[in-house]
């Protein structure tokens, strides 16, 4: 894999026009952190490398156009989704190619949320001209789907109180069941280490010496195809002489 290029559309939402700004600067801070969390984490300042493209929403439909994308963020209001923390998706297509589909929507709190004191405290108004407060986490946690990781198994999912807020284990937990409701989620070690396990020390940049077994790798399973199509040719030859 090459140092990834990350691209997003812009898009228009008449009914909630903030959207575009917010989500599309959320992507922005999420690839940059994660970018130089891997960097200060590892000490490495070239192999972690990441870029961001914003393209505008016309391009969304052009099939022609050649992006050069690796991982791509779609964005889309899901008003029906009603408490879901994580509101995204990620797809894993052949040969590194990833696409996100974030499901953002307007602040929708759990009963045990809006009973909190905090909420009760809060100035509700403003709270339905805003996306809801997680949508940054769901970014930072698909995109660890896209670049490899999977959801952390149940054993290893805990939390700590920094500055009297529970924070959980990994930015990768899916499963909320015993957390605290009022738990964050970050980029954190355990998500680093994972990603540095999974890619080596030599980060998204691969040595040469792999790109050119890559390419004698597709050589032979080519030159496998050719063969069975010949043998199969030849054998309905024979049949049919
Ligand atoms: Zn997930």
């Amino acid at each position: 894999m090459r140092n990834p290029v990350v691209c997003a559309f812009e898009f228009e939402d008449k009914e909630l026009p903030i959207a575009e700004k917010q989500l599309l600067e959320e992507t922005k801070n999420a690839v940059l952190e994660w970018k130089n969390k891997l960097t200060q984490f590892t000490g490495d300042e070239d192999s972690w490398k990441m870029e961001y493209k914003v393209f505008p929403k016309e391009k969304q439909h052009d099939f022609f156009a050649e992006y050069d994308c690796d991982i791509t963020i779609y964005f889309e209001r899901d008003p029906l989704l009603v408490v879901e923390v994580f509101a995204g998706y990620t797809d894993i297509y052949p040969f590194g190619l990833s696409e996100i589909l974030i499901l953002y929507l307007q602040p929708i709190f759990s009963d045990e949320v809006l009973n909190s004191e905090t909420l009760q405290n809060a100035e509700p108004i403003g709270l339905e001209n805003s996306i809801d407060l997680y949508v940054g986490e769901t970014i930072r946690h698909e995109f660890g789907h896209a670049l490899g990781l999977d959801h952390l198994p149940k054993e290893a999912i805990s939390y700590d109180y920094k500055n009297g807020i529970p924070v959980g284990s990994s930015i990768m937990i899916d499963d909320l069941d015993g957390l605290p409701w009022n738990i964050v989620f970050e980029i954190t070690e355990y998500d680093l280490r994972a990603l540095v396990n999974l890619y080596g020390e030599g980060g998204f940049k691969v040595p040469f010496s792999l790109w050119f077994l890559n390419i004698i790798g597709y050589l032979i399973l080519g030159g496998i195809i050719v063969l069975i199509v010949f043998l199969i040719i030849r054998s309905k030859r024979k049949r049919s002489a």
